[in-house]
């Protein structure tokens, strides 16, 4: 969680030269200083500290960006993938008990909490070998989002001089941790120790992982006996504006503008309030998503993140495939985007300073374009528009 917001900040090196050596020391003097007024001992401080040098592995990971930014089938495709069912499924059977416990305690149904864990670092499998307090410590001195991240160390020491985690914890590059990827502050506000063993134990002990899990997800906004969204099938001539996270209607009101189910049926008559999501443009899949989909967002504010998290439960509780068919479309790359951007803004469609990245400002421009040359508006920044862009 959060990665999404670390590769949206990114300027030049801030250390990496001759003084580093010493102005470390002197901004883990600092440290010592804020983590001390806090209450945290000098016996975790001097074990935490002991030895300590930037890690320059964790700079490069920060700088390094994706080339692609892959469509919504393969992104959906790598990440509900047979590996994952497979063993998800496997999981789920192995760790009833201790779902059923957790499901009643806090609402958020087993095969999700399996689908966040599928995601976050295939079911354990890959929680992260950099150790916490070095990486944090590397990113707190580096000047980029020093705050951020010296809170996150900060609330990590506390954990570790209340014995909550253990000194030498491993996890990401960027801090996080344990089975489901929680930085410190979640770990902090919303970790459980459901074992009862004073630790917080997000690596081995997986009453703590389902329950910390749960019951953030709580926190953050899941609802009890409500699905994330579903799957739909929209009419021709469709008004795609209307696909739009922040455009929220009731399931009776989607159902008058002649969306149905993905097999062509009435939606159940209700009241709850949905978003029509149309991934990869009026030609692609078409999605309601409901109050749970904000949860999802929270934890990782991405719409394919979280069209992954609720299609991989749905698959797990047993459900088909989409019945969409897949599109092979190629993925853009960030010049790609660079360049529909430099041209939308071009033609008078303010997209921003370009940046390869398609956030709601480029939707935006693009939805205008599509306006002023009669194409669908679906907002949608894929190679179609690439290809009408480049066409001269
Ligand atoms: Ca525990």
């Amino acid at each position: 969680m959060l990665r999404f917001i670390f590769c949206l900040l990114l300027t030049t090196s801030a250390y990496a030269n001759d003084t580093t050596a010493r102005s470390f020391e002197s901004f883990l003097a600092d440290i010592r200083a804020q983590a001390t007024s806090q209450g945290i001992s000098n016996t975790t401080l001097d074990q935490a500290f002991h030895g300590l040098t930037p890690n320059p592995k964790v700079i490069k990971f920060d700088r390094s960006q994706a080339e692609f930014s892959q469509n919504f089938w393969r992104y959906l495709s790598s990440r509900v993938s047979p590996y994952r069912l497979k063993n998800g499924k496997k999981l789920l059977q192995e760790h009833q008990n201790t779902f059923q416990h957790n499901y009643q305690k806090y609402g958020v149904p087993p095969h999700i909490i399996v689908a966040f864990w599928g995601l976050e670092t295939n079911y354990g499998n890959n929680t992260g070998d950099l150790n916490l307090v070095q990486s944090l410590a590397t990113l707190s001195f580096d000047e980029r989002r020093s705050a951020f991240f010296t809170k996150q160390l900060l609330t990590l020491l506390k954990l570790i001089d209340d014995n909550k985690i253990p000194v030498n914890a491993q996890g990401s590059w960027a801090g996080a941790m344990g089975n489901v990827q929680f930085m410190p502050t979640n770990v902090a506000a919303y970790g459980v120790d459901a074992d009862g063993d004073g630790k917080i134990d997000l690596w081995d002990n997986k009453a703590d992982i389902f329950a910390s899990a749960a019951n953030f997800l709580q926190e953050i906004g899941w609802h009890r006996g409500e699905r994330w969204g579903r799957e739909v099938a929209i009419p021709q001539n469709f008004d795609y504006q209307l696909a739009n996270l922040s455009t929220k209607k009731t399931v009776n009101e989607w159902q008058a503008l002649g969306v149905r189910t993905a097999t062509n049926e009435d939606l159940p008559n209700s009241t709850m309030n949905a978003s029509l999501i149309l991934p990869m443009g009026y030609n692609g899949p078409a999605f309601l998503a409901y109050r749970n989909f904000h949860a999802i967002l929270r934890w990782n504010h991405s719409i394919l993140y979280a069209l992954s998290v609720g299609h991989l439960s749905d698959r797990l509780a047993g459900t088909r495939k989409l019945f969409a068919e897949p599109i092979a479309e190629p993925s853009l790359s960030r010049d790609d985007i660079k360049f529909i951007q430099t041209s939308l803004n071009q033609l008078g469609f303010d997209t921003g300073e370009p940046d390869g990245i398609s956030g709601p400002k480029t939707r935006n421009a693009t939805r205008q374009y599509q306006h002023a040359n009669n194409l669908p508006i679906d907002g949608y920044v894929g190679y179609q528009l690439l290809q009408q862009l480049q066409a001269p």
